[in-house]
This record gives C-alpha cells, structure tokens and sequence, in this order.
C-alpha cells in the first residue's frame, strides 16, 4: 500500500482501497500489478496483426533477434499493420450503432463536417467514404501486401469514417442542449438502501424500479450509477464515482444489489459473485418488487459498513450535449482557445491526477477555455471546477461525443486550429480511430498512454508527415506522461 498514491489521487478512494486490501478483496489494481510486464512486443506494434496462422511472428525491438516475420514482412509494415487492426476495430465498434444498416449514402450530412471532411478525404486517397471502407481496410489485413503508408491512409480515413458514424448516432438520438448531472461520494449518504448501476441497461426499466425503490426505501435517490453515464428521468442517473473507482464502491459495502447493463464491465459481475452481492444482468428478470426483496434480504444479512462519507461532497452541473450550445459559449466567452481533456480512467495513471492538475492549471490561462467528457470531466466535476459558481467553470461535455461536439463547434465558427485535444487514455479502439479522425481533420490531438507505434521511426513520421499536411498532429509518449508534461502540451507556442 506504499504505493497507493500512484493508484488514485482521491483521499475517500484510497481508504477504500486500503480497506479492500485489508480484508483481501481484489480490485483491477491488484491484477494490473500481477501482469507486468505487459507483452512488449505487443506494447511496441512488434507483433504481427496480419490473419496468418504461420506465426505469431514478432520481431526484435533491440535488432539483436529477428528482424522480419517468416514472410519477410519487416518492422514498418507490422506497425501499420497494427495501426490499421485497430482502427478497423474501432470503426466496427462505431458501426456497431446501427446494426440493421447496410449502407449510409451519405456520411457527413450535416454542416460544419459536409465542409471539413471532404477536404481532408481528399488529401487522404481522394474517394469518397463509405462502410464498405473497413471490410477493404480488414482485406488489406489478410497478407502483408500494401505498403506502410498506404496502410497509414487507410487508419486516417477509417479514423475519419468513425467521426461520421458517431455524427450519425448523435443526429438520430433525441435533441437536447443539456442534460443535469450529480457526481459525489456524498450521495451515499442520502439513504441505507442503495442499488448500484453499471453499463447501460433500459432507461424505461431504471425508471420504473427508481419510482418503486424511492417509495419503498424513503429515500430519493435510491440508484446510484457507478461511473456510466446513464439518461433517466431528464437528466442522467447520479453516479457516486467514476468507472475506475466502481470495485472499490462495490467493496465498501455500501451497494446493496447491482444492475450490470449492456457493456457493463465484467469485473464487477465477478466481484458480486464473490462477495456475495446479488446482480441483476439484461437477461435477468425486470421484476421491480422482487429486485427490491433481493436488496433487503442483503441488507439484513449485511454487516454494518464504518464508511459514512460526507453529505457536502456532492457536485452538480449541466452536460452540454449539442454543439450549437458550446458554440454559443465560444463566441460569448471570445475563447482564443478551447482546450479539451477527456477519457476513462485507466491503472497506468493515478486515477484523476491528470484531469485535476491539468484542469485547475489551465483555469488561469487569458482567453482559454476548458471543457472535458468522461471519466475526466467527473474527476474535475468530484473537484467542483465544473460548478456554476466556480469561474470560470470547467464545460462539460457529452461522455461519448465531448470531441465531436468541441470539433462541431469550432469548424462552425472556423476556429478549428483553436481546438487542442488530449485523451489522458483510451479505452477502446474506437476511441484511437476518434484521435486519428480528429487529427486527420486538422485538430492537435495528445495521447496520455502509449501507444503501439514505438518499434518503428519510420512509421511514426508517415504519421507524423500525414497529419501534419491535414493541419493536425497526434502526439504520444513512449511512458505514461506526468500531468505536467500533458499541461506542457496544452501550453507549447507551436501547438
Ligand atoms: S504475415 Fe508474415 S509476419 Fe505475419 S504472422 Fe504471417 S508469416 Fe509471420
């Protein structure tokens, strides 16, 4: 536990996490420990990503071992190939959205992106983008043929094709400007009946067993989520924590019963299971009085918890959800700049150190202003720089589409080149293909957790050379950065 200050900034969690540790009770730092060292080849893009049961062929970062696969495919190709890999994930991940299409005849339908994108899909091959992209770039992935640089144009304009599928999603879904949103380790203390949320299960069914709990508990807000952002009831479902914060709540003994909804994370069904809490998952039953029974019997048979936090500690703001309302703040704040941090907590960083540092550091920048989505923003909102009263505040924005909206606004008011992006880390593939699109349309983008481009020179300047012909640039690190590095970053002349 000496090191338990790498681990998470937060004071509340690290006496969760030194209970959990005292009492044996295994969280994802714990396992993240147990797997160093992570494959470095893997780490470095030097394992081949290519569908060819020959291997796995990897090649020797250091030049002392093989320096080709079996089919002679050298480091530059094996990189990209990884690149690609991913991206085409994370284009899938995208498309996921809309399972029943087959085909969207026109992906950037709507201003600013029908101006910025054809542009950059220009310089990048010149075709037109459709979904039959990614089952041409997963083509590309069977035999090592193409070269690294047209594999690189590939990830950029599937990074770009991401970008439009998530516009899509984001037109189809209700329209609304802003949406309120709780965050705090103080709403535990409203109530000594509490159900935690996870994933994304029906708002129709939260609301439902929210109504039925509130009556039958005494208390308002008897469902807490812990760490999704989940829409009920005009606004989204309070979330007590942040995702990499959600073992340790379940650990408190606080939750009496977990609702683990579609893209739940699997850690928390296997830490119910072995604590004894009871889980209702999607095809578990929708049953309000009897998921009401299964949380009293817990609570009977509970030991009384000591972990009584704070009723102050609970924070409140609006999350901007349509790009026009961010734009109106832009132009009435005469922002010289919008500097944008976002992403899910993740266990090479102590949990919150990078958003808060880098947040309040900002703060004091003349004519900047900040915004965030994710696990980030909730850090910043937990620390109340995104409170109304606090100037200025912090905006927060969308959990999925925060850049998409910050890149909306800015292309409206021609401002793009204000736009600097850092994603403190990447949860999904779909969130690298997000950067790469970003950057392809001419946003300066920062990584704050590897990234697999490190076995090859030659492919990180392809890269380099490509986005920076588009007027945008990804930088990353070969270390998990200091949140002073990131504020560096955010500040440099050139940027
Ligand atoms: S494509 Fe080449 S480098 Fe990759 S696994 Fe097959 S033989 Fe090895």
């Amino acid at each position: 536990m000496e090191t338990i200050y790498f681990k998470t900034v937060d004071p509340i969690s690290q006496e969760l996490l030194r209970s959990a540790s005292q009492r044996g009770i295994k969280v994802h730092w714990d396992r993240y420990e147990r797997l160093q060292p992570q494959d470095g080849f893997l780490r470095l893009g030097l394992s081949c990503p290519f569908g060819c049961l020959q291997g796995p062929c990897r090649i020797d970062p250091f030049g002392r071992g093989p320096d080709r696969g079996i089919c002679g495919l050298d480091r530059d190709g094996m990189v990209a190939a990884l690149l690609l890999r991913l991206t085409v994930q994370g284009a899938l991940e995208a498309m996921n959205e809309f399972p029943s299409l087959k085909k969207i005849p026109n992906i950037f339908r709507s201003a600013p992106l029908d101006r910025i994108a054809p542009r950059a899909i220009k310089k990048l091959g010149g075709q037109e983008l459709s979904l039959e992209e990614i089952s041409n770039a997963a083509s590309l992935l069977q035999r090592p043929l193409a070269s690294p640089e047209d594999l690189i144009i590939k990830a950029l304009r599937l990074g770009i094709l991401t970008l439009g599928l998530l516009e899509i999603k984001k037109m189809e879904e209700k329209a609304q400007r802003s949406l309120p949103l709780q965050a705090g380790y103080g709403l535990l203390a409203n109530g000594d009946r509490i159900i935690g949320v996870c994933g994304q299960p029906s708002p129709k069914f939260l609301e439902t067993l929210a109504k039925k709990a509130s009556q039958n508990f005494g208390h308002r807000r008897p469902l807490l989520s812990l760490g999704d952002w989940i829409p009920v009831n005009g606004g989204f479902l309070p979330c007590v924590c942040t995702s990499g914060e959600a073992e340790l709540l379940l650990a408190s003994g606080k939750i009496h019963l977990l609702i683990a909804g579609p893209g739940a994370d699997p850690s928390m069904v296997e830490l119910c299971l072995s604590l004894g809490i009871p889980f209702i998952s999607s095809h578990d039953t929708k049953d309000a009085k009897k998921i009401l029974r299964l949380v009293q019997e817990k609570v009977d048979t509970s030991s009384p918890t000591s972990f009584a936090p704070d009723t102050s500690l609970i924070e409140e703001t609006e999350v901007i959800l349509d790009a026009k309302e961010l734009e109106e703040i832009l132009k009435k704040g005469r922002a010289r700049k919008l500097f944008l941090l976002g992403g899910a907590d993740a266990p090479q960083q102590s949990l919150g150190w990078i958003p808060m540092e880098v947040a309040s550091s900002l703060r004091g920048e003349k004519g900047c202003l900040i915004a965030a989505w994710g696990d980030a923003a909730l850090w910043i909102l937990k620390k109340g720089l995104a409170s109304p009263g606090n100037k200025p505040p912090v905006y927060i924005l969308d959990e999925q589409a925060g850049p998409l909206l910050a890149l909306k606004a800015l292309g409206a008011i021609r401002k793009l080149k204000a736009l600097q992006v850092c994603f403190s880390s990447l949860k999904s593939c779909r969130d690298l293909a997000m950067a790469l699109g970003l950057a392809s349309l001419s946003v300066k983008i920062s990584v704050a957790v590897p990234l697999p481009l490190w076995g090859s020179e030659k492919v990180r300047n392809l890269l380099a050379e490509k986005l920076g012909a588009q007027g945008g640039s990804l930088t990353h690190f070969d270390h998990a950065p200091h949140a002073q590095e990131i504020l560096d970053w955010f500040l440099r002349k050139e940027a």
